[in-house]
């Protein structure tokens, strides 16, 4: 295994399937068979759950300014805990065991964020799921993927997408698009990627954490990843040039 300890992002988006909004429980399902062979194989997998399939901090509905930024994005953070609740039954009805930490509290639900506490369920073989991001409106769950990786010290950030990895460009576009194998961060600012925001990718590339990003959808695609199969685009810190 190439990656003992990782942090996958779910989005929100890939949760709802072909229902456009809410939940699918054939992708709820189909997520929870792909952790579980990971767990199986002794992985320790946390996961950072994103919000988009119910609401986001400045969608529609914030339009004509009576639930402003940061209020849409409280609601922005609570979608997450709904997510989180529904795939932590996934996964238990698979036999895995799951704990919800989130960083609003909400003791009845979920057990406050703690990094320590975190670390020893995955050394004890149980999967995290981290909600309601960072609990700060402005931010992200792609950047709170990145921070609670970084705290864990996770191996690797996996963001799990429908594209399989980052292309030279667009490939739903350009059919001569080429995918990348590796690419800096620094090449990422430079093209403008937004596969994650750019707040993730700096905290990555300030903190050297290796991010992978790959197509979530194909059965057994994160197994394969986390035993070193080159699959997707892996994004890493360039190497400093040795000037001595
Ligand atoms: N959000 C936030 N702070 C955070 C994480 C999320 O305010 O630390 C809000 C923000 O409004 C965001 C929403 O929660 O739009 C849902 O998260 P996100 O858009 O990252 O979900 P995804 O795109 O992964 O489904």
């Amino acid at each position: 295994m190439k990656y003992k300890r990782s942090l996958l992002k779910l989005s929100g988006e890939a949760l709802m399937g072909k229902n456009g909004f809410g939940l699918h429980s054939t992708r709820l399902q189909q997520y929870a068979e792909e952790v579980k062979k990971v767990v199986d194989m002794g992985g320790q997998v946390a996961i950072v759950i994103g919000g988009g399939n119910i609401f986001r901090g400045f969608s529609k509905i914030g339009e004509d300014k009576k639930i402003n930024r940061i209020e849409g994005d409280y609601m922005g953070m609570l979608a997450t805990v709904i997510n989180g609740i529904a795939f932590q039954a996934y996964l238990e009805n698979i036999g895995i065991c799951t704990y919800l930490q989130t960083a609003i509290r909400m003791d009845q639900i979920a057990e406050p964020f703690g990094k320590d506490r975190a670390i020893h369920h995955l050394e004890k073989g149980r999967v995290v799921i981290f909600v309601a991001g960072l609990g700060n409106p402005y931010f992200t769950t792609d950047t709170a993927a990145v921070l609670r990786a970084i705290e864990i010290k996770a191996d690797v950030l996996l963001k799990g997408t429908r594209v399989d990895g980052i292309y030279t460009n667009d490939p739903e576009k350009d059919k001569y698009a080429k995918k990348f194998k590796n690419i800096s961060f620094d090449m990422v600012y430079k093209m403008g990627i937004k596969v994650m925001d750019q707040t993730a990718f700096i905290l990555g590339n300030e903190n050297n954490l290796p991010i992978i990003i790959f197509d979530i959808n194909k059965k057994g695609n994160f197994k394969k990843v986390i035993s070193g199969e080159e699959i997707g685009t892996l994004v890493i810190k360039k190497k400093e040039k040795n000037n001595g």
